[in-house]
């Protein structure tokens, strides 16, 4: 760590402000920083031995960001004077949450500062008002302990480490949007900084057209500090119906079809999500699922039967509470395994309103085809997430910038490589030591760079093929689990022209705009 030089930063990071100021004008917004930050307020320059290990790191480095060096503020004073200071001398900067970001946009942020949340964490239940708040960068396992653990539940994502606001900010997906809505459908409110450094409570009734676009588009307006959500009582008393199966090769086509006809009328209580992996100890190409019901073991057995019926290598099932369900669901990958950074994932995905069996057919034997080209992408999964959307079509869509049709869709589609495979949890029967050891081998990047290329062909193509069996005229997606390379129709459809207005307003100048960016004609 260093003390808050900021000419030493700027001149590292290669910044304008080190050919347009003069010595003097330098020596002042150092003396600016340094006398402006709180003393808790901690700079590491990217050469920092320590800035690794102190700043948060990225879950993926395909097209990532790159960085001088991480601010993080202890206040949310430091946040404004960063935000004042970078706006003014036009130096780039992105706020980092959980570090999840997916979007090859991302990439536009080159030798920038990396604005790190980190010590904005805070989980406060408000029993009174059934609501959370959180900071800017909690993750969905710290809600998942407290709000789980006091016997509520929220609309959150399904694994541990995404960040809560940055998932929620695109829309948020995940298992209770049912029953609940998307989980930008039950925000409350938010404080955040805007691009004028000034800090600012968001919400229905204040500022309330800012509020509509952080809810679909919030990446491109501020910084989130806290943001606010309401809680519900625990459905089916907090207890759930987990099962997970593995599926050879040669029970695929059943498995697509048991997927359409289990999720054509799906109740809101039922998640489901299906995998392409390679496991040598499941014959090579398997097919992983999971199922989630919130409600009695009975009913859930009953509603999945078509996957008992399709001859599962594996299967597992248990009744847990809900605090539970993210070390048991899907053998428990989406629980730590999913939080280790510095992954070479890239990832694409389609939004459609259905299964279509022939698309994935086809897609499985392209998969087959990739596992065997390309044995170094064999730790590479194509999955999709089947979420029942009730509550999400009910919610009023005209109170937030996520697209009508985005609403409809049910099924989520990651056509290519993108959560590492479970291949190194071999049969998922290891002693927790063997566990521990192998769980190391998550860091490993799944995909050789030098195969970005084909890989890029391969998922477009896909993209392309899913697009046209989606049910949809055209692509749509969730916008948070855009590729990057969409463009902003895409993202944003009939709420853009809307949100050109805000931006104009908001932030003009665009100091917000690495995320999947709203552009100024
Ligand atoms: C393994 C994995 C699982 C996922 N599961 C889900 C899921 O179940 N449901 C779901 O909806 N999404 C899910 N996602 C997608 C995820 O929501 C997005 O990738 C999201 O952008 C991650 O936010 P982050 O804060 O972790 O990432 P970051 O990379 O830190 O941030 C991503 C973007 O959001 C902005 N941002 C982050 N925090 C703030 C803030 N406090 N204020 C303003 N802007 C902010 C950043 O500036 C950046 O532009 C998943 C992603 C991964 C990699």
């Amino acid at each position: 760590m260093i003390s808050s030089k900021f000419l030493a930063l700027a001149l590292a990071a290669g910044l304008p402000l080190s050919n347009a100021l003069s010595i003097q004008e330098r020596a002042n917004i150092t003396q600016t920083f340094q006398s402006s930050f709180s003393p808790g307020t901690k700079i590491y320059l990217a050469s920092d031995p320590n800035f690794a290990n102190e700043t948060t790191q990225r879950w993926t480095v395909y097209e990532e960001p790159t960085y001088a060096a991480a601010i993080i503020p202890a206040l949310a004073s430091d946040v404004q004077t960063i935000v004042k200071i970078a706006g003014r001398y036009g130096i780039p900067f992105l706020a980092t949450g959980g570090g999840h970001g997916l979007s090859t946009t991302l990439s536009k942020i080159q030798n920038g500062i990396s604005i790190d949340l980190s010590r904005f964490k805070n989980v406060t239940i408000n029993e009174a008002a059934s609501t959370v708040t959180v900071g800017g960068a909690n993750v969905f396992s710290d809600v998942f302990e407290t709000v789980w653990n006091a016997g509520k539940e929220m609309a959150t994502g399904s694994c541990a480490c995404p960040g809560i606001v940055g998932a929620t900010v695109g829309g948020g997906v995940g298992r209770l949007q049912g029953l609940h809505g998307l989980i930008i459908d039950t925000l409350v409110s938010v404080v955040m900084v805007t691009a004028d450094g000034s800090l600012v409570t968001a919400s229905e009734t204040e500022n309330a057209d800012l509020f509509w676009g952080v809810r679909g588009a919030g990446p491109n307006f501020g910084i989130i500090l806290w943001a606010t959500y309401k809680i519900f009582d625990q459905t089916n008393g907090g207890y759930a119906f987990n099962a997970d199966f593995i599926f050879p090769a040669n029970e695929s086509h059943n498995h697509w079809q048991a997927l359409k006809e289990v999720s054509k009328n799906m109740p809101a209580e039922l998640a489901l999500i299906s995998g392409i992996n390679y496991n040598e100890a499941h014959g090579g190409l398997n097919i992983l699922v999971n199922a989630v019901y919130y409600g009695p073991e009975a009913e859930g057995r009953a509603l999945i039967a078509p996957f008992y019926n399709n001859n599962p290598l594996v299967s597992n099932t248990s009744y847990v509470h809900v605090s539970q369900l993210i070390s048991v669901a899907a053998f428990g990958l989406f629980a730590d395994t999913q939080c280790d950074k510095g992954k070479h994932v890239n990832t694409y995905t389609v939004g459609a309103t259905g299964v279509d069996v022939p698309t994935w057919d086809a897609h499985v034997q392209n998969f087959t085809a990739l596992y065997q080209t390309y044995p170094q992408a064999r730790l590479s999964t194509a999955f999709v997430e089947t979420f029942p959307n009730q509550a999400v079509l009910e919610a009023d869509g005209s109170k937030t910038a996520v697209p009508q049709k985005h609403r409809e869709i049910t099924n989520y589609v990651f056509v290519t490589p993108s959560l590492p495979s479970l291949s190194p949890m071999g049969n998922f029967q290891l002693t927790t030591r063997e566990n521990e050891r192998k769980k190391r081998l998550w860091g490993y990047n799944y995909a050789d760079p030098s195969i970005d290329t084909q890989i890029n062909q391969f998922a477009s193509s896909a993209r392309t093929a899913f697009t046209a069996t989606s049910g949809f005229e055209d692509l749509e997606l969730y916008v948070t689990y855009a590729h990057g390379d969409e463009g902003p129709q895409t993202w944003y459809r009939e709420k853009l022209g809307q949100l050109e207005q805000l931006k104009r307003k908001w932030d003009p100048n665009q100091l917000f705009g690495f995320m999947n960016p709203v552009p100024l004609k």
